[in-house]
């Protein structure tokens, strides 16, 4: 069986508990993955009665994540993300319904790394920002802030100018720093 699978073929009847980890590995395989790297635990409660297969699927862990402000890296708390799949044991395996699957029940096992890269995926922010410490300051990379707010109001004027002639987009300020930082080394 693969790394992410659950047994189909001669699943016994119960419940069984399955861990997987979701790691730069995993995250590496998924096509166009929105997750570079990750430390986080995935257990799979399967529960079989007769026909019926229920996953109880709950993820928690860190992402690695790059701030939205400051464009630091940081590790983005997921906690106990995931939700129910059903299985039916078939013929073949195809969707029949919101997270309603049936699977060929000669299958010897059922990958459910997708399962498990979508719950994650759904869970973050669309914005992802450092978090705040305990006296509600946020934990960003205070030089780059000061980096980005002296870049922008250096810039601001001539860019509107430049902008005005041109008609471009300005370019996000802290790309320009980074591209800066960047040719310095
Ligand atoms: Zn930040």
């Amino acid at each position: 069986m693969g790394t992410y699978e659950i047994p189909i073929r001669g699943l016994k009847e119960g419940k069984t508990s399955y861990n997987f980890l979701c790691d730069k590995a995993f995250f590496s395989q998924m096509e166009d993955s929105l997750v570079e790297n990750g430390n986080l635990e995935a257990v799979v409660d399967v529960k079989r009665s007769g026909d019926i297969v229920r996953l109880g699927i709950s993820i928690t862990g860190t992402i690695k994540a790059t701030c939205d402000i400051c464009l630091g890296e940081f590790d983005y708390e997921v906690e106990d993300c995931g939700g129910e799949i059903t299985l039916k044991l078939g013929e073949k395996f195809e969707e029949v319904g919101d997270d309603v699957y049936e699977v060929d029940r000669s299958e010897e096992g059922l990958s459910v790394a997708q399962w498990l890269y979508e719950f994650v995926c759904v869970s973050l922010p669309i914005r992802m920002e450092h978090p705040r410490d305990e006296n509600g300051e946020r934990t960003c990379d205070k030089e780059m802030l000061k980096k980005i707010a002296e870049y922008s109001s250096e810039n601001q004027e001539r860019e509107t100018t430049e902008n005005e002639k041109s008609g471009e987009k300005a370019i996000d300020p802290r790309w320009a720093i980074l591209k800066g930082l960047k040719d310095e080394d």
